[in-house]
């Protein structure tokens, strides 16, 4: 069976009614690039920057991550490679911030919040990407949004070192996308404002559902509630790559959910047309789009977003891949 998809390495997915598909990697750095090219990703669409790190004492200097990522870049020409910010707290605690003992990691200072927090360090960051976005098609992310303001501030960030660097005639992409990750349920329920100042979006399903459905994602003893088919959950996930359709905005699931075979189906009738997830569920995927047939599954899909008795959603989304 592993060789069998080892073939579909170099095929294009592309659904049985012709739509084309691309099935992205999620990545923690270059140590991580020798995968993606195995199994032909066609990009990067997600490479948590936190990972550089996460276990050390120090932050990575401006120099270190210019490296890091122009390196994934370099290695992925042509292919675009999103970057996110850091998306630190909670379940990626830094060394440093260990002794802060917030009440509520969760809904705590992580991700957008703490970089907006540590202006220093994050324009740092900013710098790091912009110097890489010379060297390839780099998409900067930015994790956690509910906030209209927060993007504005982020939006204002990226335009103070893109000043800074142009003073210092140092190249970058002027054009650099700058996208959101939609994983509180606020914000998927309020695209409009993501998508007037955001050029993507990405849906981490992961949070989402944390958040959701109100469940520790790192607590062992609610992993029972977390449900990726529940009802509520999945109206976040179809309004959002809904929305981003209507308004020409490309949208990503970039969650565990992107990987699971299980959900391609629902996802392709959804109108999902970008998956992200670890290498090694890329080609498992992929086999699943090419036996797909969206204009077949779209309608059932809608059918059933307007289910809600879970039993029911749970038999009709396995029916969808039979
Ligand atoms: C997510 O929340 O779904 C996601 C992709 O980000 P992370 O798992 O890194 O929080
Ligand atoms: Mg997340």
């Amino acid at each position: 069976e592993k060789s069998k998809l080892n073939r579909l390495k170099d095929t294009r997915a592309t659904t049985l009614d012709g739509e084309n598909v691309n099935l992205l990697a999620n990545i923690e750095g270059p140590k991580d690039l020798p995968q993606v090219k195995a199994v032909g990703s066609d990009g990067v669409g997600l490479y948590r920057t936190e990972f550089l790190f996460i276990g050390r004492d120090t932050l990575p200097d401006e120099d270190e991550q210019y490296e890091a990522y122009r390196a994934v870049l370099k290695a992925m020409p042509s292919k675009p490679v999103t970057i996110r910010t850091f998306d630190v707290g909670a379940d990626k605690a830094l060394n440093g911030n260990q002794g802060r003992n917030e009440p509520n990691p969760a809904l705590g200072l992580r991700a957008v919040r703490y970089s907006l927090a540590e202006p220093k360090m994050f324009m740092t960051q900013l710098r790091a990407l912009l110097r890489a976005s010379a060297h390839g098609r780099l998409q900067i992310m930015v994790p956690m949004l509910a906030h209209a303001h927060e993007i504005d501030q982020c939006l204002t960030l990226i335009e103070k070192a893109k000043t800074e660097l142009r003073a210092e005639k140092v190249k970058f992409n002027e054009a650099v996308p700058v996208g959101g990750m939609i994983e509180v349920p606020a914000a998927a329920l309020s695209l409009g404002m993501f998508i007037r100042r955001l050029s993507f979006l990405s849906i981490g399903t992961n949070d989402l559902i944390q958040y959701t459905l109100a469940i520790d994602r790192s607590d062992e003893s609610v992993v029972h509630l977390y449900d990726p088919l529940h009802p509520a959950v999945l109206k976040l996930i179809s309004g959002t790559i809904q929305a981003g359709v209507r308004f020409g905005v490309p949208v990503s699931v970039c969650g565990e959910m992107a990987g699971d075979p299980a959900y391609t189906e629902l996802l392709l009738g959804m109108g999902l047309r970008n998956f992200s997830m670890h290498p090694a569920h890329i080609l498992g995927v992929k086999q699943q789009v090419l036996r797909a047939d969206v204009g077949e599954l779209a309608p059932r899909v809608q059918r059933i977003l307007k289910m809600d008795e879970p039993a029911r959603v749970r038999e009709a989304v396995e029916r969808l891949g039979s």
